[in-house]
């Protein structure tokens, strides 16, 4: 098919989307009830009990058919509605983050001190992509469209990599196309990549010993800790500089008196691209040897995290930059504009980001400086997705001020704006199979006879404890 019938088809399609709107509209304010109680109950990764049976229930209640526990993972879930070709996924995630607890207030104030808190805004991704699910259900019906609408919950986005024992469990094996979305603070869809990344612990094993009266006996497993960051630190400048290289010291020893026998540090490094980062890492991995070398201990190194890259789809992205356009932004009230004001003063500068009420689509490539195991689902299935505006314009993920909004009524209506998104773009995809062949050809340049490779081996177990050891 030539691209003007594309074209024609494509705009009779998007005259055809009143119908699921209306659907989705009609299901918006249970969908945002359900995104506050998650929200309240913020549960981290793989223990996402209750966030994950909710929006279970409310899908079965919808009619969906639903098979809990997939891939080894108790909170990883299929929802499935229709049968036969295309079959279109929409992922949701509802894992909270370590220590982000925040109220509904533009001041830091946790509901519970230390305890998680929605600071990604995943309350809002589960619910929005259920909601969108059961919207696109009813358009099926209603019209008679052949094929099958799948939600698919995916534990663990923020470490635990849930996406990646789906991918083993070959749960994307049938699937045509996949649709996702984020949180942010616009709304926005564009050729955005994301960062490839790998993390672990390093582990260093020494000799306790009397620090003061028999320090010459002991052999200091921090030592090892230290020099591998000292040199980690002067690796930093001879890494392309959109690398970027975290860690944190996550056992230092237990008394200052002894000589400490175990140390470990936990580290993520990332990259655009994957290849690069793996000649990185292999340097990184030299330092660790280097601590262990120079402080006399031994160091065993843990596999963590390791996401790909997101492969942008050029296809998907339009027919999801047509739906947005469609699906449209939202206003303020005066409250919520007010919450946002005060909200940006606490950003620490002039925020010059575009407001909730515009949609930007563009075709503009880019990387996001974060990662994502939908980066791995983009690698096995055209996959395209996008960001609206649940945080406050300037608001970034994995902050106070990230998680006050994603429990507000700017994040429910955020999360409505992503949900007709993902509807209007799922019909154009039912409509018109011919999409669906060309985002495959979209996939297989963009993959360029590349293949999905991962550092996490086949047949490994979920880290279903990585969150709470
Ligand atoms: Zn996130």
């Amino acid at each position: 098919m030539n691209r003007i019938a594309l074209a024609l088809l494509a705009a009779a399609a998007l005259n055809a989307a009143d119908g699921v709107l209306d659907h989705v509209d009609a299901h918006a304010g249970r969908f945002g009830e359900i995104s506050r109680q998650i929200w309240e109950t913020p549960e981290l990764g793989f223990h996402e009990n209750k966030s994950s049976a909710l929006l279970q229930q409310e899908l079965k209640a919808n009619g969906f058919e639903v098979q809990a526990g997939v891939a080894g993972m108790p909170t990883a879930f299929t929802a499935s509605f229709g049968s036969g070709k295309p079959v279109i996924v929409i992922m949701g995630e509802f894992d909270a983050l370590p220590g982000m607890s925040q109220k509904v207030e533009p001041a830091v104030d946790p509901v519970t001190n230390g305890a998680p808190g929605h600071a990604c805004g995943h309350n809002l991704l589960g619910s929005a992509s259920a909601l969108a699910a059961v919207g696109i259900k009813e358009e099926i019906e209603a019209r008679g469209l052949k094929g099958t609408i799948r939600y698919y919950g995916t534990p663990a986005e923020e470490g635990g990599g849930g996406k990646i024992y789906m991918i083993y469990a070959g749960l994307f094996k049938d699937v045509d196309a996949v649709l996702a979305w984020h949180p942010g603070d616009s709304n926005s869809v564009s050729l955005s990549s994301s960062l490839a990344n790998n993390g672990g612990k390093f582990k260093f094993y020494g000799v306790a010993s009397h620090a003061a009266a028999a320090p010459d006996k002991g052999r200091s497993a921090l030592d090892g800790a230290m020099i591998m960051l000292n040199a980690v630190e002067f690796l930093r400048e001879h890494v392309p500089q959109e690398t970027r290289i975290h860690y944190i010291i996550s056992n230092g020893g237990q008394a200052a008196n002894i000589v400490p026998a175990y140390a470990e540090v936990t580290l993520i490094a990332r990259n655009p691209d994957a290849q690069v980062l793996a000649g990185i890492w292999d340097r990184i991995m030299n330092c660790a040897r280097a601590g262990a070398l120079a402080s006399g201990t031994r160091m065993e190194f843990e596999q963590g995290t390791n996401y790909a890259n997101v492969l942008v789809n050029d296809t998907l992205s339009e027919v999801l930059g047509r739906a947005m356009q469609k699906a449209g932004g939202y206003q303020y009230t005066p409250e919520e504009q007010k919450f946002a004001s005060e909200l940006q003063k606490t950003l620490g500068g002039p925020v010059k980001r575009p407001g909730p009420d515009t949609v930007n689509v563009s075709k503009r490539e880019s990387s996001g400086m974060a990662s994502t195991d939908a980066g791995d689902v983009s690698w096995v299935v055209p996959t395209a997705q996008f960001t609206t505006a649940t945080f406050v314009p300037g608001v970034g993920a994995h902050t106070w001020q990230a998680a006050a909004c994603a429990g507000s009524t700017i994040g429910r209506k955020g999360m409505v704006v992503a949900a007709r998104t993902l509807a209007v773009g799922a019909i154009e995809l039912f409509e018109n199979p011919a999409e669906l062949a060309a985002a495959r050809d979209s996939f297989e340049t963009r993959l360029a006879g590349r293949k999905w490779s991962t550092r996490i081996a086949p047949g490994s177990k979920p880290p279903l404890d990585y969150a709470t050891k």
